[in-house]
């Protein structure tokens, strides 16, 4: 297998494995403690660092497997990266913990992940949405306190606009606060607004890293949804039917077949190109790939192999099946 590749979490120190892994709709509803242990097994056997989550997988579940897996794995704290998420939060009906990102629900949020994962600290902290009912100031001093407890070592944002992360960043300047280092948006061949373009200016300005997610569209990318949803996939699962429309577009799934012809001739899978375009992008710092058993790890931490394939000429023929206008 192809060296995994570790790159900086945008101007910080710390080094994150290309390609990472993680637990949503999976870790709960598809995949117990000890298929959990395989799966975070295979992907630190590929050079997997960095492993992502958030209190709102599977309502708490996913940070409880996760941290079982890794306890009863024996792995050494130093020895790996790990996040979870908070805005959701699982007690959904008390007024304060959910939807929000005030100071009370963000301090005793990280408290129950800990707990959770049984970890005296996470790695890195995101705050999994914006709440525009909270002062920026105000989730800014408690971010950075949550640092400055060591309960986490970086914080960062996800699904954030530009403009509120650069307010973020100037806020904590301003007060000589802890400041966010990292963002958490998507990106994918269907999805690369944000990244390509909104953030644009952040790279440089701030210094901000990211760490992508769904970059296969939630299996799409793979092709497995060319011929209808096939039975036991994300598509398929109760409480996820608003990912249908998208997963059985059909226009999108013209496109995947295209490109799956380009990754044959490249000699990988349709899922594997997929997986290498977001991370030929130097702007991210690690792609999360998703993953229900311990086949697709494998098969999506090969994707390394078709990074050095992605010439500038394949780039083009890709970005041709996605945008045909660029045909000319
Ligand atoms: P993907 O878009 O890569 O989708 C992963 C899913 O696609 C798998 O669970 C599996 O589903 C299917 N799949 C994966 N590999 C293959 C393969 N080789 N062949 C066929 N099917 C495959 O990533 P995710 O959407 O899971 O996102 C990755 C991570 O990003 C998440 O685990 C989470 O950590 C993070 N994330 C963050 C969000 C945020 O708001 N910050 C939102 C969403 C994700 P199945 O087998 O069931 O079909």
């Amino acid at each position: 297998m192809t060296d995994m590749p570790y790159r900086r979490l945008g101007r910080s120190g710390l080094k994150v494995s290309v390609l990472s892994f993680g637990s949503w709709v999976t870790f709960g509803d598809q995949v117990d403690t000890n298929l959990a242990k395989d799966c975070l097994t295979a992907a630190r056997e590929a050079g997997v660092n960095f492993f992502d989550n958030a209190e709102a997988y599977a309502g708490g579940q996913s940070e409880q497997i996760m941290g079982d897996a890794i306890r009863e794995l024996g792995w050494e704290r130093w020895s790996y990266v790990i996040s979870t998420k908070i805005f959701w939060g699982i007690h959904k009906d008390t007024v304060n913990m959910a939807n929000t990102l005030n100071r009370k629900y963000l301090m005793q949020s990280i408290d129950g992940s800990l707990e959770r994962l049984g970890l005296d600290f996470v790695d890195l902290l995101f705050c999994h949405r914006a709440d525009p009912e909270t002062p920026i100031e105000e989730t800014v001093w408690a971010m950075s306190d949550i640092i400055s407890a060591g309960k986490a070592l970086y914080w960062g944002t996800s699904e954030w606009t530009a403009d509120e992360i650069r307010a973020a960043y100037e806020i904590a300047e301003r007060h000589h606060l802890h400041k966010p280092v990292m963002e958490q948006p998507q990106y994918n061949l269907f999805e690369t607004k944000k990244v390509e373009r909104e953030f644009a200016r952040l790279y440089d300005d701030i210094g901000l890293g990211l760490t992508t997610w769904s970059p296969l569209a939630s299996g799409l990318l793979s092709g497995k949804y060319a011929d209808g949803i096939p039975e036991g996939s994300r598509a398929s699962l109760p409480g996820y039917e608003w990912l249908r429309d998208m997963l059985t577009d059909e226009k999108k799934n013209k496109q995947v077949t295209e490109l799956g012809a380009v990754a044959e001739r490249l000699g990988v899978s349709t899922a594997q190109l997929a997986i290498a375009w977001c991370a030929a992008n130097p702007r991210v710092s690690t792609v999360i790939t998703g993953a229900s058993n311990v086949a697709q790890v494998h098969e999506n931490l090969g994707a390394l192999k078709a990074l050095d394939q992605l010439t500038p000429d394949v780039m083009h023929e890709i970005a041709t099946i996605i945008h045909p206008w660029l045909k000319g």
